[in-house]
């Protein structure tokens, strides 16, 4: 295929060229999965000006060092732990084999599944791209990545240097909007990992269930960030602040609200003006602070902000600037929300934007209760706090990952599963939790020679009765 795939038709033909590239091998060795791996790590390291200017056209600002850590070098990092860990995760695991199966013996296989589709979004391009393709790769799998249309430029680079460095039967990028990503969460896929909304998850859910395709859901939600009565509020609030204006706050493990004793809210929101100050200065104008992606996003960002007053809450613009937000530059200054309530849409939407709203509360169990009200978050976040409270709030609330006295920083260690649970998705990746997400842990048993199993066997009497009762009292 010479002109990038973009049609639905286009996916189909490249479907079935990686069905027959698959049968062809479908038990890849280890060299050749890590001259996959190398090739991707040559993609990344030789092509980051490229993949920095693709990103920034499509957001209109987005700093080249937010691009270069949250999706450069996390690639890279997941490159160098599976290429470090491929031969350990490739290997078979013993299993134990009970007595009364003796001499038998028991193992686990890993295998390769065949063919994976990658849905991916626009808020982290590359990274939320290429990051399941790693773990699709180490593997054994073919993989194809349908990117997000919202990123015009980062997507169609992707496409042109993956065919570059891979052929189409190995790795391959469709391009196209929803029409083509709906025909593509249709394909038989042996394994579909979809990253985006929830409303959107649930049809590519619904579409992949015709053909029993299993389904990974990375979708996202409102990730809360719990601040103890003790908790150092200088020393949180630039933690805080990071984590919600990296990317602009479009980040899906965002900290979407705030929960912090109704008496040291006042003494939260001045940490934070003082932190925002110092990190992000005259934010409208500040190159190390990220555009909304577009002018839809913006908007509904607007109105969130414009329903929170109209319905009682104070809003804070924390600094701005001398050029224009809005209109046409899609500058928003980082802002909080006071006096909230539910009745609020920001309230009750993730928010995926620069907003927090700050939540208080009187008790430590009614900030558990609060947690717990809204749909299982995909991220939670608590700063301080007695050893029994921390306890007390993991035990208590359910999300899919946990940074305590910080935030994000979870997402990063390739050695801990990443995924969301209830309405934050289901199934999990990174690492060797990756791995075996495109993997079938296929068990074997192999009997003996002098297996006992035949006493078993009809016709049934005093033999079987026998053995029975003797298995029944070695298990
Ligand atoms: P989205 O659901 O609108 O789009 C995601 C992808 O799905 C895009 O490639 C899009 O083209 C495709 N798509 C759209 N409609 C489709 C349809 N009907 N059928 C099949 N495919 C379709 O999401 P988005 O706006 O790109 O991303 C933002 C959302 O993603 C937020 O909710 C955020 O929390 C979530 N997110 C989650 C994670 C995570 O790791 N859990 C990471 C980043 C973003």
């Amino acid at each position: 295929m010479s002109a990038p795939a973009s049609s639905a038709a286009d996916a189909a033909a490249l479907y079935a060229l990686q069905r027959a590239a698959f049968s062809a091998e479908r038990y890849p060795s280890h060299a050749a999965r890590r001259d996959r791996l190398d090739r991707l790590a040559s993609l990344i390291d030789r092509h980051e000006p490229q993949i920095i200017a693709a990103i920034a056209d499509d957001f209109g600002v987005r700093p080249p060092q937010e691009t270069r850590l949250t999706e450069l070098f996390v690639v890279d990092v997941a490159l160098r732990h599976a290429s470090r860990h491929l031969a350990a995760w490739m290997r078979s695991r013993r299993a134990s084999t009970p007595l009364y199966l003796r001499p038998g013996r028991s193992w686990i296989e890993r295998q390769a599944l065949g063919v994976v589709g990658i849905v991916s979004p626009w808020n982290y391009p590359v990274q939320l791209a290429l990051l399941p393709a790693i773990a699709a790769l180490a593997a054994g799998n073919r993989a194809m990545i349908k990117p997000s249309e919202i990123t015009p430029s980062t997507s169609a680079l992707l496409a042109t240097l993956v065919a570059r460095y891979f052929s189409p039967g190995e790795l391959a990028v469709v391009n196209g909007g929803a029409d083509v990503g709906a025909a593509f969460a249709r394909l038989p896929f042996d394994h579909l990992l979809f990253t985006g909304s929830t409303q959107v998850g649930r049809s590519i859910a619904l579409a992949a269930a015709e053909n029993l395709t299993p389904v990974t859901l990375e979708l996202g939600g409102k990730s809360p960030a719990l601040i103890h009565a003790n908790a150092d509020l200088a020393a949180l609030s630039a933690r805080l602040a990071v984590g919600k204006l990296l990317n602009a706050g479009q980040t899906c493990i965002a900290p979407d609200y705030a929960l912090i004793p109704r008496q040291r809210a006042e003494a939260l929101v001045q940490a934070l003006q003082r932190a925002v100050a110092r990190l992000y200065p005259a934010p409208i104008d500040n190159r190390d602070y990220a555009s909304i992606i577009d002018e839809r996003h913006y908007s509904r960002l607007v109105a969130l902000l414009d329903d929170a007053r109209a319905k009682g809450a104070r809003v804070i613009a924390l600094g701005t600037g001398t050029g224009p937000a809005g209109g046409g530059t899609r500058r928003m200054p980082p802002t909080l929300v006071l006096d909230v309530s539910d009745a609020m849409a920001v309230m009750q939407q993730e928010i995926f934007g620069p907003i927090l709203p700050v939540e208080t509360y009187a008790t430590l169990d009614q900030a558990i209760e609060r947690i717990n009200a809204r749909p299982r978050p995909l991220a939670m976040y608590m700063f301080g706090g007695s050893a029994t409270e921390r306890r007390r709030v993991l035990e208590q609330t359910i999300a899919g990952g946990v940074t305590l006295d910080d935030t994000l920083w979870h997402f990063s260690n390739e050695n801990l599963p990443f995924g969301g649970v209830g309405a934050s998705g289901y199934g999990a990746y990174h690492g060797e939790r990756g791995f075996l997400t495109f993997s079938h842990q296929k068990p074997v048993f192999a009997q003996s020679r002098a297996t006992p199993g035949r006493l078993l066997y009809p016709p049934y009497g005093e033999r079987f009765e026998a053995t029975l009762r003797l298995l029944k009292r070695i298990v």
